[in-house]
Formats: structure tokens, sequence, C-alpha cells
């Protein structure tokens, strides 16, 4: 449990054996957050030893395991990365290249996957192509990563993306691509581009980075803002503010500065640590601030309580107007593919008009950028794309029942909400 950093030293790295290995931070969306559920997850079955990470989420997968639990089958952990594993271990197929796709043919939801055995790792990105997943070449060895940062840490080169459907063997002879999912529409988070992915990744093929200064650019067009400086919410809302300094030529000022050594808010699990976590994450700065008519450019806005507390403190530190924009449309609904955002209840723009929200924060005016000059920003097409946290067009079917248990396992960032 932990940062990696903290968890992993580099004497521990070298006490590990072998030439092949996977390895997995957790950003948990289902399930508990406890030991049980660091992955990967390793089990030993007819097939032999499995280890398998797990990017994405799947919204059947708690029906799934009921109906492996009524039949007999024990879970270890409660995340939904176990019941694709039971369903690897059960197949009937003689090994576990042929396993993994007869499970995951049928399973619907977001799953960017690596399955590491003795002798081969296997790579396989769901047809939808939810989350990313990349290929890389790092001297005569493959590498395979969700971000292509990752790559540059060690060196390596960014070959090309698992495309969605396409499962990779890499064995001793080398690397083999196959396509053994039923072809699908694909759906590509553009959440990663917003907000997730690091600005230094290429998502999807494009850089994070220009999908951002882009967003920003638009930001300028469609939601201008008499102003005298341009001030990012650090560090994700940064590539955007300097995109609408430029388009707007408004001063771009760092009057926000951010504290690296503790993590992102909107990943922590209670409220009442989100609204501290406000306090300690960002400082203003004063000088630039006061007297100042502020644009404040902000990623996306999830609960709102944030960007009030942000708002505020732009405001005690001597800002005469703020003016916030945000370089993504209202988000109006959860996702269910992995990225935690909260109950729809819990979403401030599925409650609110622009209007009230803008009451609520307290800034002198609020603006968003459109879904379609968000979609044009990345260089993605909206028919390749999934924007349903925007507009609730969700990729595959959400039965009510899959809603249900998402909600009631949310429901504890609810009830801590008492801000
Ligand atoms: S619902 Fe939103 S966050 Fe989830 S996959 Fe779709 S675009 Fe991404």
């Amino acid at each position: 449990m932990g940062h990696v950093a903290e968890a992993f030293d580099q004497e521990r790295i070298d006490r590990l054996p072998g030439a092949s290995a996977i390895g997995h931070v957790r950003y948990s969306t289902a399930g508990e957050v406890s030991i049980r559920e660091a992955q990967p997850f390793l089990v030993t079955c007819q097939h032999g030893q499995i280890a398998v990470c797990h990017n994405g989420n799947l919204p059947f997968a708690p029906e799934a395991r009921r109906k492996l639990e009524s039949e007999g089958a024990i879970f270890s952990a409660t995340s939904d990365t176990e019941v694709v594993l039971h369903g690897v271990a059960r197949s009937r197929r003689p090994s576990v290249r042929e396993a993994i796709p007869d499970v995951l043919r049928d399973t619907e939801g977001a799953f960017s996957m690596l399955f590491l055995t003795p002798s081969e790792l296997i790579a396989i990105r769901d047809p939808r192509g939810f989350r990313p997943l990349a290929l890389g070449r790092l001297a005569d060895a493959w590498v395979v990563a969700s971000e292509t940062c990752a790559f540059d840490l060690i060196d390596a080169q960014y070959v090309r993306d698992v495309e969605p459907g396409e499962m990779i063997i890499i064995d001793e002879e080398g690397l083999r691509s196959s396509h053994p999912l039923v072809p699908q529409k694909h759906s590509m988070c553009l959440f990663e581009h917003v907000y997730f992915a690091r600005p230094d990744s290429l998502i999807y093929g494009q850089s994070v980075n220009e999908s951002r200064h882009h967003m920003g650019k638009r930001l300028a067009i469609e939601q201008p803002a008499d102003a005298d400086i341009v001030v990012p919410v650090p560090d994700s809302g940064t590539a955007a503010a300097i995109g609408y300094s430029s388009q707007s030529k408004i001063s771009f000022r760092f009057g926000l500065v951010r504290n690296h050594y503790v993590g992102r808010t909107f990943i922590e699990p209670r409220q009442s640590i989100r609204s501290f976590g406000v306090r300690i994450k960002l400082n203003p700065v004063r000088d630039l601030i006061q007297g100042k008519r502020v644009v404040l450019i902000d990623d996306s806005i999830i609960r709102g309580t944030t960007s009030k507390k942000i708002v505020r403190m732009v405001r005690e530190a001597g800002a005469k107007e703020i003016h916030l924009r945000v370089s993504c449309p209202p988000t109006i609904s959860p996702c269910y593919y992995g990225i935690d955002t909260p109950n729809k209840a819990d979403l401030i723009a599925a409650q609110m008009s622009v209007e009230e929200i803008r009451k609520f924060i307290e800034a002198d005016s609020l603006g968003y950028l459109s879904l379609q000059g968000m979609i044009e920003a990345t260089g993605i097409s909206l028919d390749s794309s999934c924007v349903a946290c925007w507009n609730e067009k969700y990729p595959t079917r959400i039965t009510h029942e899959a809603k249900t248990m998402w909600e009631r396992e949310h429901e504890a960032v609810s009830l801590g909400d008492a801000s």
C-alpha cells in the first residue's frame, strides 16, 4: 500500500528474479481499498501460474461474481478483475492464450489487461478501446504500458498502440498479434485527454498536451472573458490555460502554486480529506493576483466543492474578479468504465444549471467548453470516442442492476460529503 516509490525500493526490485514482469498502480473504481485488492493478482490453476493486471472496469462483473459464488467459487478480493481470472481458470480451452479471448469475448466493459505466465506475456484491449494501451521497444525487449510516459522513463521507444480488440502474445519466439474479439464501434475515453492522462503521454496516438492546448484555445473563442491574467489550476489545467492565453492574448501567470508532494484531490476517498486537501495542495501567489481580474482555468468540475474553495482562495488573495473557465463540458453522468467519478447525485452539473453552479462556487462568471469544441480539440472523431460522462450516451448497455450496484459502492463518498 502507498506510493510506488515507498512500496518498492531498489533493493526490493533487485531481489525479483526472472526476465519478464508486470506491475500495476491501482486506482480503485471497484472493490475495496485494501492490500488484498493490490494487483497483479496471482493464481495457480489448471493452466499453471497466471498473474494479471487490469486497467478499466467491468460494469457487469458484480452480477457475474454473484453467479460464480452461487456455484461455489471462492474470491480473495472484491475487485472485478478476479471474475475474469476465474473465467480463465475454469475455461476448458487447452492454454491460457486460448482461454483469455474465450472469456473476454463475452465480457462487456473496459479492459486493457496484461497476463503473465512463466513463458509468455499477453496484452489484450477491449474491442471498444475504452482505456489506452501502448506497445514499446526497449533494446530487444517489448514493453507494454497504459501511458507512453512510462516508456520515456526507461528510454524505451513507443512503437504503436495495442489496437482495440487486439491480443498480443510475447514469448521466446517474439511478438504475435491477433484480433480474437468481436469488433465493436470504438469508444475511446476522452476524459483521458481532458484530465486523467499525463500531458507528456500520447494517448490513442495523440499528444495529451496538444489536446489540452487546443481545448484552451477553443475555450477562449467560445467563452471569452475581460480579464488581466490567465491562471491555471495546476497541474491538469496548465496546458489549457496556456492555450487560452495564447488565443485571448491575456497574459499567462502561475498564480496558484501546487505542492507536488501530495496526491491528486479527485482520487482521495473521503470528502472531509478532499476538502482539507485543497488547502495543502494549492497556494495563491498574492503579488500576482491582488487587484487583478483573473481567468481561472480548470479541467473539470466534479462535485464543485474543490472549485468553490479555489475561487475563495483566489478571492482572499485579492482578486478583483474571478472568471472560471472549464476545458470540458459539464460532467453530468458517472463513468462505469474505470474513471472514479462519483454518483450522479454528487455531480454538481447533474443537479444544477451553469448559473446555479456559478453562484455555488462564488465566481463572477463561469463558462464550459462545448462538447463539439472538446472533441475537435483532441482530433479524435466522435464516432470513435466515449463522451458518456458529458452526454449520458453509454456505448455499452448499462442495466438498472449494474447502476444500482455502482451507486451502492460509491455511497460511502456521498455520505461523507458533509461540506
Ligand atoms: S464515461 Fe467519461 S470517463 Fe468514462 S470512459 Fe466514457 S468518457 Fe471516459
